[in-house]
């Protein structure tokens, strides 16, 4: 059997000198390898590449912010996620509910971007607010929308001596009036998504929707967000008649392939409740952001976890 090389690099220099010279598999958290890379019950996973553990790269395991922008580390955990009032609602909210609490301590967010899976929860929130991921390699550092960096289902826009070091936020829920997020999975938790909804609107002075946004997991080969769709609404008062019209452009976009009705479904309620609600709240003068969804369709989601 071939010989592979297990490097726990202490730098990110270190980790991109290694990346640069030899063809490692990155390791984060390891939730989605390990399970990629397994053999049979009672054997150890199988890893026919050398492997690089990143998980403890300072560099790479901080949040902060830097001006208004919001930096997430690559190797920052979802439970890290989660935990810090720094981090956009919508994206804590998707940290929050993934997996059960073990998963939540070891499973990154540059491991979730980088697995490129239409259900994986982060990039829909990092969709609907723009944000960009930081790439660095030996040759230096590039930023990209990761709406752009995630291509199609695993398919990422990553060379092979690079590595994803952060995610930045340019946006957060203090740019919207109203928002929303809701997981439909079908246990309380480590529940693969069956539809993700993020929302959000912002209403000009004379109350036509100024900015609104959403993006949907788990309905096709990626993510789904359509500017196109969002303009719509741009610039009018929220009116049932314009509700259905997004809604029917929404469903356009969307090409959930197994359960397609129930997910198209799932999204069309979505739809409707936040802006139904949120004209609503507006017009009350209420200043209560987060739109909740409960309406007996949905599984309901597990709680935050708290594990200090
Ligand atoms: C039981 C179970 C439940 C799950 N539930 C959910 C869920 O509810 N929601 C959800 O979204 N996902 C879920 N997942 C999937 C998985 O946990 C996530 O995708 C997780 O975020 C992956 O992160 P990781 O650090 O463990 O990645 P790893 O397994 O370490 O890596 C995954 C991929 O990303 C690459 N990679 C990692 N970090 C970097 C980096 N910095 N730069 C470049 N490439 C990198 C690796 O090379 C690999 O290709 C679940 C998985 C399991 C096993």
């Amino acid at each position: 059997m071939e010989k592979v090389m297990c490097y726990i690099p202490k730098t990110l220099n270190e980790a991109l000198e290694i990346r640069n010279k030899e063809d490692v598999i990155v390791l984060a958290g390891g939730s989605d390898l390990m399970v990629s890379h397994k053999r049979t019950i009672g054997l150890t996973p199988k890893f026919d590449k050398s492997v690089m553990i990143i998980r403890n790269l300072p560099e790479i395991r901080k949040i902060y912010m830097d001006g208004s922008e919001c930096h997430i580390g690559a190797a920052c955990t979802s439970r890290e996620i989660a935990e810090s009032p720094l981090v956009p609602w919508h994206v804590r909210q998707a940290a929050s509910r993934m997996g059960a609490i073990g998963l939540r301590n070891s499973a990154t967010i540059g491991g979730n971007i980088a697995n490129a899976s239409p259900k994986g929860d982060t990039p829909g929130p990092l969709y609907l607010l723009d944000a960009r991921v930081k790439i660095a390699s030996t040759d230096g550092v590039r930023e990209e929308l990761v709406s752009d960096f995630i291509i199609k289902f695993r398919t990422i826009d990553l060379k092979p001596n690079e590595m994803i070091t952060e995610v930045i936020l340019p946006l957060s829920e203090d740019d919207f009036d109203y928002v929303f997020w809701h997981k439909v999975g079908t246990r309380k938790a480590n529940a693969i998504s069956k539809v993700t909804l993020s929302q959000a609107v912002k209403f000009a002075s004379d109350g036509t929707v100024c900015d609104y946004r959403a993006s949907a997991t788990a309905t096709g080969s990626k993510t789904n967000r359509s500017r196109d769709v969002e303009n719509i609404i741009i610039g009018k008062r929220i009116a049932p008649e314009l509700i259905e019209e997004v809604i029917a452009a929404f469903d356009g976009i969307i090409s959930p392939r197994a359960m397609p009705e129930f997910r198209r479904e799932s999204c069309r309620r979505s739809i409707r409740r936040f802006l139904t609600e949120a004209e609503k709240r507006r017009i009350e003068g209420c200043r209560d952001k987060v739109i909740d969804t409960y309406d007996g369709y949905y599984v309901p989601c597990a709680p935050v976890c708290r594990l200090s």
